[in-house]
Parts: structure tokens; C-alpha cells; sequence
């Protein structure tokens, strides 16, 4: 019945692809063209097929269903696992349209009164988008609400919390399939995340039971990040480094990240010292100071938080300029979803990591009391970042190798400071080889500290068991007079170029690829630049990061950017929004840029619909052509 009934829907909804969806996109988001794969995923759900999108932060997920919900007919049902990002979103909505109801959201955050209100827009059918918390969908009296309704589709967001691998599991995910089912088992269901992870991937379309879906996936790399990892000398050089770093970047907004929350308090200190809007965020502080200070943030009362990571978390602003990590993160994992916080809307995002060995000690220590399989896995997430630090190819292959991603090109411009300043590459044929042999000759059954003592000859009692002493590899490399660190790196390396791999699976063996096998058999020229070692001494002052003026745009003018950026705080705070919905920071660029002194004008700007012309452009234009007549 189920799939009689989906059929039927399918045909009927193909009539509507007709629509011009680049039009569409224009009308409703002032955009002019589509990010990545958005205009074959709004087809998939146009066409009513259950959709998997799997982009990663910043790459445009709700665009996708945001815009298939407002062509079709009836409501679409969102999923969402935060009130603040159900509020920001529905605030953007409203923002971009000319209906106010457009969108909606039902949580625990609304009163009696203004549900019933909500219920009442849905049944006029006024509604394309409701938000919706797990836990209110899963209400009975929801449930039995939203069978009266029309329904477009169901779109479940961040749908990792499905999965008890992703970060933040939530158990109520796991009942939406269940609801759909009650409502109407015909609807199409597309769910989104920005997990790079197969595992929970995996777990998503299998608790969503998604019936053959079109499966989109997009790269991990954010190309507008760079990545540089600083050696961090003593506390006040670091402080230092970092008090320089932000006033070369004054005014915009950013995150530095710390391992404990004394530290936060005191760098914040430090940062106001030198006249740097700055304040402190951690789990420790009570509730509403925590909330106090992360709407400062949020509303650019203050450029800088200082946050253990329990900051970030439903942090959906799009204009943060840097993420700085304080301490090394505790994977790369982590690393990369809170770098990811930096340039969602696709602008510079600067990402510093200040990297010591006795941070990662101080990590380590923190694992200490916890059971002996959690700090083994801990451990080896641990080392996994060092690797990263330490490598001195491209972060980004690093980085995007660790999820499974290969990144073709050799640099990538620039955008790391590996890239900036490349490592002198050597001749890693003969060491390669003997690695390679060695690895063979175990049968493949050991990890890397072991392999590294086979190489150099170093005794064990778990080498003399194996008798692998008797072996021919064994101190095989011992001639070439090099330290654990050369061989930890160039294993490394290997796996970065796919000779070997280590299977994570299990206990982290290390074993031949094909390519590897290959090598061996014949083995050719290859050359490597070998890992970083760090010195936990003083880091060198006066590089202080970054690629200069990457957006830098020779017509943008400064002046007025400040002074429109400055309206737009004024304009906020008068609406009780947040900045970036009365205007992206692109929009606010380009209208520094073209001078637009009529709403006309204004709509031509990349991201101002009409609706949001109308609404929020009369002040903006006024401003800009003052502007342009004093001077
Ligand atoms: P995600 O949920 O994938 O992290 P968002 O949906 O929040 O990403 O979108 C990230 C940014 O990209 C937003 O600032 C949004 O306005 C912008 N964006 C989305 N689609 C487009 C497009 N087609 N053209 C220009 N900007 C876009
Ligand atoms: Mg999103
Ligand atoms: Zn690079």
C-alpha cells in the first residue's frame, strides 16, 4: 500500500519539477546560483525519492530542502535537534520572505497560546517549513495533529544524532521512522549531516529506513580554511603570538579554544588587558552567564570567546573569522568539526593551532582514570593528532585522508602553512623498501611501534617470542642512522600515499596495500618531506599567520563596510535577531563594493531576496548613499 501510494505521489510531483529552480532560488534567496550539488538534490526530493546528503559544514544543506518545501504544496516537516538553531533558521526564513508565517517551530520553548497559534497556521496551510524538536514530534497529540495536515515531505537534520557513533546521539532520533510511518508511510524522508564517519552514515539510512535513496555526497575539504599549526613556545610568548594575531584581525569575529576553564578565564583577562572585546565560556559557569556571554558573541557585543569546547555546539553563526585551538584538540575528529565553525558562509576562516608535547601530555593525563580500552582508544585518537601536527605535507590531504577522502592536488595554494612554506622533499626509495619488507616479513600482524623495533634491530620480549629476530628485515634499516621520529613519519607518509594502510579495526596492524605490493616487486624513485618536530621552546614570534587579504577585493571599501556592519548591529539589536540574518557578510561586501542606493539596487545583491530588500534595505541604502554623496 505503502508503495502504491508512493508511486502515485512521484507522478504527481514530476509535474512540478517543471519549475524553473534557478529562478526559484533567485526569488526566494537572492542567489544566483546553486552550491555544489543542491539543484540535483532539490530534484531528488522534488521527484519524491528518500534523499541522503552528506555535505559538510557550511556547504548549504538547508537550502536544499528549504527551497523543494517552498515550491511544493503542504508543510514540510524538519527535524532538528536544538531550539536555537530551530529559532535561527526560522528567523533566516522569515528574514528572506514576504510571509510572515512562512515557517514555524514547535518545542518545549513555546507556550499553550502560541502553539495553538502555530496549529492554526499550519491548518490555513499558510506554512511551508515546521521545525520540530524529536521530542515534540514523538507527542501523541502531535502526531495525531499532523495526520490532518498536508504534508510535503520530512527532512531530518543533522540526522547523526540517529547514530551512538556520532557526537551527539540523541535517543528520540530513533524513533522518527516510526512517526513518518504513523502519519503517512508514503512521505519521502531526506536526511542530512555533516558526518564524514561511514559508520554513522551507515546508521543513519538503516534507522531512517530510507527506501533506495539518493545518496549525495560532497568532499570534506572547506577550501576557504587555512590550517597552520604554531609551535607554542612559553605561555606569554604564545599569548603574545596570539594578542598579535587578533589585532592584525581586529574586529572579527572568533573562537579560541582551551583545555581547561581556568585557562579560559585567564586569557580572556589578558586578551581585555590589550584591549581586545573578549569573554570567557565554559561548562562551569552557571546557566544564565553562559547564555549572557554566547549572545554577546552571537550579537557582536564582544569578537572574541574563549571557550573550552563545551562552546559551539548549535553555533550556527556564519561570519566567525578564526578558531584557534589553545591546546591540541583531543582528535582530528574534533579538530575538524571545530575548525569547521570557522567561514561558514564561505568567507576567509582562519584555523591556528598552537601545538606542544607537553599539551598533549596534559591530554593523556586526563585519560588516566578512565578504563583501560577508553584510554587505549583515547591514545590512538591522540596520536592520530600529533601525526596531523607533525606532518609536513598538505594539512588538508592529511586531514581529508583521515576521512577517507583523497586530495588530488599536490598544495593547495597557500592554504595551509605546509603549502605556504614547503619542506624540503628526500629520497625515501631504499628506507620505503625496507619498511615495506618488514611489514611482509611480520605477515602483516603488528602496528608501527613494533615494525619501527624489527627495522632498527631493538630487542623486545614480544620480538623474541615471535623470533622475529631470526628474520631477515630484522635491523634491516639500522644502517641508515635514523631516529623513531624519521620512521614514525615515514610510515606515516606511506599511508598518506597508499602504500600501506592500518587497519583501525584491528588494533591498528599495518598492512600492504596493492600499490605497496607493487613497490616491492619493483620498487621506483619516491620523495617525501618528512614530519615537523617540534621543539616545546620558544616558537618564533614574528610569523604571525595567515594569507594576506585573501578576499581582498580591490574595489571593497573598508570604511563603509565598517559603517554598514555597524548599522546592521543597530538594525539587530532593534529586531532581536542575530547580524547575519538581516544580512550575510557577503551581501554587506558586496554592497561595499557596487553601492547600491535604491532597493532595486539592493536585490541584485547576492543573498537579498526581495522580501529581505523590503524589509530590512531602506536604512542600508539611505547609509550608502549619504556615503556616496559626502564623498
Ligand atoms: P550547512 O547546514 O551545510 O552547514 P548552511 O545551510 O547553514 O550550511 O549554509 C551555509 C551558508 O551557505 C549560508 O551562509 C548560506 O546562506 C550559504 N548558501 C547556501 N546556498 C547558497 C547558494 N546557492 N549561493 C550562495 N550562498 C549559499
Ligand atoms: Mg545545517
Ligand atoms: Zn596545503
Amino acid at each position: 500500500m505503502g508503495e502504491e501510494k508512493r508511486k502515485y505521489f512521484m507522478v504527481k510531483i514530476k509535474e512540478s519539477t517543471q519549475v524553473d529552480l534557478k529562478k526559484e532560488l533567485h526569488k526566494n534567496f537572492g542567489f544566483d546560483s546553486f552550491k555544489g550539488d543542491q539543484e540535483k538534490i532539490i530534484q531528488s526530493i522534488l521527484s519524491g525519492n528518500d534523499t541522503f546528503v552528506i555535505m559538510p559544514t557550511g556547504g548549504g544543506k538547508s537550502l536544499c530542502y528549504q527551497l523543494p518545501a517552498l515550491i511544493q504544496e503542504g508543510v514540510a516537516i524538519i527535524v532538528s535537534p536544538l531550539i536555537a538553531l530551530m529559532k535561527n533558521q526560522v528567523d533566516l526564513l522569515r528574514s528572506y520572505s514576504d510571509i510572515e508565517n512562512v515557517a514555524h517551530f514547535l518545542n518545549s520553548s513555546l507556550n499553550k497560546g502560541q502553539i495553538k497559534k502555530v496549529k492554526e497556521d499550519l491548518v490555513k496551510g499558510k506554512t511551508k517549513m515546521l521545525y520540530v524538536a524529536p521530542e515534540t514530534l514523538t507527542k501523541e497529540e502531535n502526531v495525531d495533529f499532523l495526520k490532518e495536515i498536508k504534508i510535503s515531505f520530512f527532512a531530518v537534520d543533522e540526522a547523526h544524532c540517529i547514530s551512538e557513533w556520532g557526537h551527539d546521539f540523541r535517543p528520540e532520533y530513533r524513533k522518527i521512522r516510526d512517526i513518518v510511518n504513523e502519519i503517512n508511510p508514503s512521505l519521502s524522508v531526506i536526511a542530512l549531516t555533516a558526518t564524514a564517519t561511514p559508520k554513522v552514515q551507515d546508521d543513519i539510512i538503516k534507522n531512517l529506513v530510507l527506501v533506495k535513496p539518493n545518496i549525495f555526497v560532497s568532499s570534506f575539504n572547506r577550501s576557504n580554511l587555512y590550517y597552520e599549526i604554531v609551535p607554542k613556545g612559553k605561555k606569554d610568548q604564545t599569548v603574545k603570538h596570539i594578542v598579535k594575531f587578533i589585532h592584525q584581525n581586529r574586529g572579527k569575529s572568533g573562537i579560541i579554544y582551551t583545555l581547561n576553564r581556568k585557562t579560559t578565564e585567564d586569557l580572556a583577562e589578558v586578551l581585555k588587558a590589550n584591549g581586545i572585546s573578549a569573554v570567557a565560556y565554559h561548562a562551569g559557569l552557571d546557566g544564565k552567564l553562559r547564555a549572557e556571554r554566547q549572545d554577546q558573541f552571537l550579537m557582536e557585543k564582544v569578537d572574541v570567546i574563549v571557550a573550552t569546547i563545551a562552546f559551539g555546539m548549535g553555533i550556527d553563526k556564519p561570519d566567525i573569522r578564526f578558531v584557534i585551538h589553545y591546546n591540541i584538540p583531543k582528535s582530528i575528529e574534533n579538530y575538524y568539526q571545530e575548525t569547521g565553525r570557522a567561514g561558514r558562509d564561505g568567507l576567509e576562516g582562519k584555523c591556528l593551532l598552537y601545538f606542544s608535547y607537553k599539551d598533549v601530555q596534559k591530554l593523556e593525563h586526563l585519560m588516566r582514570d578512565k578504563p583501560l580500552t577508553e584510554r587505549e582508544m583515547g591514545g590512538q585518537l591522540i596520536s592520530e593528532t600529533v601525526a596531523y601536527a607533525e606532518s609536513a605535507i598538505c594539512r588538508r590531504k592529511v586531514l581529508l585522508h583521515y576521512f577517507g577522502e583523497e586530495y588530488k592536488e599536490d598544495t593547495c595554494n597557500e592554504m595551509c602553512d605546509n603549502c605556504r612554506h614547503p619542506k624540503e622533499k628526500i629520497e625515501v626509495k631504499d628506507t620505503v623498501f625496507t619498511a615495506l619488507e618488514t611489514i611482509k616479513q611480520v605477515k602483516e600482524m603488528f602496528g608501527v611501534d613494533y615494525i619501527i623495533n624489527v627495522i632498527l634491530g631493538r630487542m623486545n620480549t614480544q620480538i623474541q617470542a615471535y623470533k622475529h629476530d631470526k628474520l631477515k628485515c630484522f635491523s634491516m634499516g639500522a644502517h641508515f642512522q635514523m631516529d623513531d621520529h624519521f620512521w614514525n613519519s615515514l610510515l606515516r607518509q606511506m599511508m598518506v600515499e597508499g602504500l600501506i594502510r592500518k587497519d583501525i579495526e584491528e588494533y591498528g596492524l599495518l598492512k600492504l596495500t596493492d600499490k605497496g605490493k607493487a613497490f616491492l616487486k619493483k620498487p621506483y624513485s619516491l620523495k617525501l618531506s618528512l614530519n615537523h618536530k617540534f621543539e616545546d621552546a620558544e616558537g618564533d614570534d614574528d610569523d604571525v599567520s595567515g594569507p594576506q587579504g585573501s578576499n581582498g577585493s580591490a574595489a571593497l571599501d573598508p570604511t563603509l563596510l565598517n559603517m554598514l556592519k555597524d548599522l546592521r548591529k543597530q538594525v539587530a539589536a532593534q529586531h532581536k535577531l542575530q547580524p547575519w540574518i538581516i544580512f550575510m557578510e557577503n551581501s554587506l561586501e558586496e554592497m561595499a563594493t557596487t553601492y547600491p542606493t535604491s532597493l532595486k539596487e539592493l536585490e541584485n545583491i547576492s543573498g537579498v531576496s526581495k522580501g529581505k530588500a523590503l524589509k530590512f534595505g531602506k536604512k542600508f541604502v539611505e547609509l550608502i548613499a549619504q556615503y556616496v554623496e559626502e564623498k
